[in-house]
């Protein structure tokens, strides 16, 4: 017989030379264990995801409960589910007034489709506006709009009329037109190594967009539900978007996003065509009952304050002279180590260790710590002395 590993290489298509690939047993808290029981401690979350660790039992019971009541039944839009409306209802009690409607998606790729052609039906503009280094997502659209070179040559052709910006400057929002159906921005970038917007910049762009009537995005998937020591990242800006995309750890562990804009744009999705966005999955119910448990969650707990509070503890402990610098806020940290080969041996150090962290796709000279929101104190400082002991021995 195969083993699992081999099969694994075998059938699962690969997306790189070098997958980490544990064997994953299974996982609690904020440990994952193998097949060989050893344990690891998760200091990325599965990519910003894992925000209450895993294997919550609240949430574990609100999908059981859910799958046995019913799962899929329609398509996107035609029936009415309560998992979806409690959600629905629950978020946009948490946002600004004019972010009332939402629409529910599979993942942060579909969220970002969503939101660039409601803003095409809605202006009736062509133009996309995006910045270097941000991440979007893997999807034809997405790639389109990816400020990094890299990634998108080999899927030519793309989107045509994208225009692409330098992030943070201020002077270059000129090139955002009467032309420009929206602008997409994530308030912390994340992949480029969590680079935060400046507040000039995100003032400047709310007051371009407003001057030319083109509508502002933000994509918080990964800097949403609590992860940057606030519910959203755009929240500390006071600057308010007209769509906002969410995913990652908005599923509670399962897959789940959505663009959430206001009645009055939205409802451009209905009519001339109807059904301007078509999603079998998108809402599942089954994911809508883990994304309101842990959003209760969140907001009982008051987990992004704790993320705030514990972003500053890890700073605290990060002193090295190898390290030269440490971005980002709450739990959504990049540790600058100013050198790609050694960012890698610290990886790979740790993780022989039991500390599971990663670089950034941009950004292969920092190591990223984004670990469950739920992590304590002596969790922490067990982990980062760990990575330290990495980082002077590499
Ligand atoms: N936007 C941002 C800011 C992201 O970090 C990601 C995923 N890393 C995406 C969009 C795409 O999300 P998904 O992988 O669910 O398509």
């Amino acid at each position: 017989m195969n083993s699992t590993r081999e099969l694994f290489f075998r059938h699962l298509a690969q997306t790189s030379e070098t997958p980490l690939a544990i064997e994953i047993s299974h996982a609690k808290g904020v440990y994952l264990y193998d097949a060989d029981g050893k344990e690891y401690i998760d200091l990325i979350s599965g990519i910003s995801v894992s925000s209450l660790g895993h294997s919550n039992q609240k949430i574990v019971q609100a999908v059981s409960d859910q799958a046995s009541r019913y799962m899929h039944t329609m398509v996107y839009g035609e029936m009415i589910q309560s998992p979806q409306v409690k959600l629905a209802s629950e978020i946009c009690s948490l946002l600004p007034e004019n972010l009332n409607s939402v629409y529910f998606v599979n993942s942060g790729s579909e969220a970002v489709e969503g939101a660039m052609k409601l803003a095409k039906r809605f202006t009736g503009r062509p133009e996309i506006v995006s910045f270097k280094n941000a991440y979007h997502g893997s999807s034809h659209g997405a790639l389109s709009i990816m400020g990094e070179e890299e990634f998108k040559t080999a899927y030519r052709p793309l989107l045509p009329q994208v225009r692409i910006l330098d992030f943070n400057n201020v002077s270059q929002l000129g090139n955002i037109s009467e032309q420009t159906a929206c602008v997409i921005v994530e308030p912390v970038q994340g992949e480029a190594g969590v680079i935060e917007a400046t507040p000039e910049f995100l003032s400047a762009l709310r007051v371009k967009c407003c001057n030319t009537g083109s509508l502002l995005v933000f994509d918080e998937i990964q800097t949403g539900m609590g992860r940057t020591g606030s519910l959203f990242a755009f929240e500390k800006y006071g600057v308010t978007p007209d769509i906002l995309l969410l995913a990652k750890a908005f599923g509670g562990g399962m897959p789940l996003g959505a663009f959430i804009s206001s009645q009055e744009i939205m409802s451009v999705l209905s009519h001339n065509p109807a059904l301007g966005h078509i999603t079998t999955f998108g809402g599942h119910p089954v994911c809508c009952a883990a994304g309101l448990t842990s959003l209760e969650i969140i907001v009982a707990d008051k987990l992004s304050e704790k993320a705030y509070k514990n972003g500053k503890l890890i700073r605290r402990i990060l002193s090295h002279s190898r390290i030269r610098e440490v971005r980002g806020d709450g739990l959504l940290l990049a540790v600058d180590l100013g050198d790609e080969g050694l960012v890698k041996k610290v990886i790979e150090m740790a993780l022989e260790k039991g500390v599971l962290v990663d670089w950034f796709l941009f950004n292969p000279n920092s190591i990223r710590i984004a670990p469950p929101l739920i992590i304590n104190d002596e969790q922490i400082e067990t982990a980062l002395n760990i990575l330290l002991e990495c980082i002077d021995r590499a």
